[in-house]
């Protein structure tokens, strides 16, 4: 099947094109589709949701999104879907934000969450979720990754996903699960 992913990202296209073989895959900028989708939904599905349906609308084939974001216990589940937005600057003051956010709070326990959806050209759907649990640091670890990856201790892989390669991330990775739990119910 032809699938389109709403992203403009080469990491989560690589990861997806992994573990959706046997599909062709084709980027956003592949099918034509350059726009840049707000996430105005209050969930991360709602937010997957509102990126497929708008780039399968866009281009008449079945297309994937993902929406993720990090969920702090201590800070009541934030910065959650405002994960990407939670500093108003880019992700080394997000970083900076949080680690003053639980500056002295003993409570670190946090996890990434993934949902993703694909929106199919007959208005049918298929969802799925993911999390990947740990803690949060109290000082960066690891140079790889992005966003808080060196922030986040993985309790699965018990370094920093910053620490840890790609393909050990993927493995226990939020968005890793949510895909895989996709890619069993096509
Ligand atoms: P989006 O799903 O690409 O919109 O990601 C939202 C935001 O959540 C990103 O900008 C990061 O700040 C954060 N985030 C999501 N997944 C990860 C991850 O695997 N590692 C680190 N940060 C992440």
């Amino acid at each position: 099947m032809k699938i389109v992913i709403a992203t403009h990202n080469q990491g989560k296209l690589r990861e997806i094109r992994k573990i959706l073989a046997g599909h062709e895959i084709l980027s956003a900028e592949e099918a034509g589709f350059y726009e840049d989708v707000e996430e105005t939904g209050t969930t991360f599905l709602e937010n997957a949701r509102l990126k497929a349906e708008a780039v399968c609308r866009a281009t008449g084939l079945a297309a994937l999104a993902d929406d993720s974001g990090l969920c702090v216990d201590a800070l009541g589940g934030a910065p959650g879907v405002y994960s990407a937005r939670y500093s108003g600057g880019g992700a080394a003051e997000n970083r900076k934000k949080l680690l003053k956010s639980l500056y002295g709070v003993k409570n670190r326990a946090a996890h990434f969450a993934c949902a993703v959806c694909l929106v199919f050209p007959d208005g049918r759907e298929i969802t799925a979720e993911g999390a990947t649990y740990g803690q949060i640091l109290q000082e960066e670890r690891g140079t790889g990754g992005f966003g808080y990856d060196s922030l986040f201790l993985s309790d699965d892989l018990g370094v920093s996903f910053a620490e840890a390669g790609e393909e050990e991330k993927n493995s226990v990775s939020h968005r890793g699960r949510a895909l895989r739990a996709l890619a069993k119910q096509l």
